[in-house]
């Protein structure tokens, strides 16, 4: 199998933050990678397990015996439990292969100086196979690390998920959701536009692509571009409107305020390093440019921020709408 940390595309911070604790010897026994379909998060448990078994501080170093050894999928410290069909039956990870896999784990290591085991798609335990793995998990014998991989952290036992370790892999890098959204039948042009403007979260792409967010965001836009022209009137009428919504939604139209900000600024630099999240109305942003000077942006920005912490709190929405539009109008 494949053990490098280079060939681990994004998931820069939590790769660090692994590496960290390993090096510091900080690592718990049990971690649970949790994160959507296909970021990479088995071939990073995967990895993690190969750098607890190499032989060097800073692996997986590709070159001492336990690094070829896994390489040739032959480590004897290292084990791995997937789920399996049997007849017609769905995929599931059954108390039998937990059990074999407990034999092997609580023997001394052979190779290395500890073992590890990685549970893929770990949701697919049946409940018997959970409440075994789970006493496991309860004696730790402090030779072995588990490493378990779920796209559905929900599915499993609440007393499973407080015994590890959480490592969310949310965000992907933007061509490779892209793919995979395409992979979800939404045609290619679509799929790399939700990409950008989800900034690489899988979940708000398909939120996007689902709940209308398109217009959330046009809704966004109008309001920047009639901002000058906006009295009292329109903002008692629109704060009403808005605090309707509920919570959620204003929460969605405060990120899309913010992210046009944000092109906006990134329209300020000449060099086309920032990307810009709505390509499709870039033109418009670059117009507005003249009314909006880069301090006022940044104060905007600010505003939205704080509000988006403000609305967490139990707050009356159209107060809180109303409050916001006024002093958004006000900068
Ligand atoms: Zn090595």
């Amino acid at each position: 199998m494949d053990i490098d940390w280079k060939g681990i595309i994004g998931h820069e911070e939590n790769i660090a933050r692994l590496r960290r604790m390993l090096r510091e010897g900080r690592l718990p026994h049990a971690l649970l990678f949790t994160g959507p379909e296909g970021v990479g998060k088995c071939r990073a448990a995967r990895t993690l397990a190969a750098a607890l078994l190499c032989g060097e501080p800073e692996g997986p170093c590709g070159k001492c015996p336990s690094c070829l050894a896994l390489r040739q999928d032959s480590h004897p410290d290292y084990y791995e439990v997937r789920p399996e069909s049997r007849g017609k039956g769905a995929r599931a990870i059954r108390i039998e292969q937990i059990r074999e896999m407990q034999a092997e784990a609580s023997r001394l290591p052979i190779l290395s100086h500890r073992r590890a085991v990685v549970i893929d798609d770990a949701e697919l335990m049946n409940e018997a196979a959970e409440n075994s793995l789970l006493k496991t998990l309860e004696e730790p014998t402090g030779q072995v690390t588990f490493l378990l991989v779920t796209g559905s952290r929900a599915s499993l036992l609440d007393t499973i998920i407080s015994r590890c370790m959480p490592v969310s892999f949310g965000m992907l890098p933007m061509d490779e959701l892209a793919g995979l959204l395409a992979c979800r039948g939404i045609s290619t042009a679509e799929a790399e536009e939700l990409a950008v403007l989800s900034d690489g979260s899988m979940g708000r792409a398909l939120a996007l692509h689902e709940n209308d967010g398109m217009k959330l965001r046009d809704d966004a836009m109008a309001f920047l571009e009639g901002l000058g022209a906006m009295d009292m009137g329109k903002i008692w009428l629109r704060g009403k409107d808005m605090g309707e919504q509920g919570r959620e939604k204003i929460s969605e139209w405060l990120m899309y305020l913010n992210m046009l900000l944000r092109d906006m600024l990134v329209l300020y630099e000449s060099d086309d390093s920032g990307i810009i999240y709505a390509r499709d109305i870039q033109r418009k942003l670059a117009d507005m440019l003249p009314e909006f000077p880069k301090g006022r942006i940044f104060q905007m920005l600010r505003l939205v921020k704080e509000s988006q912490c403000r609305l967490q709190a139990n707050v009356n929405l159209r107060l809180f709408m109303e409050g916001v539009l006024i002093r958004l109008k006000d900068i």
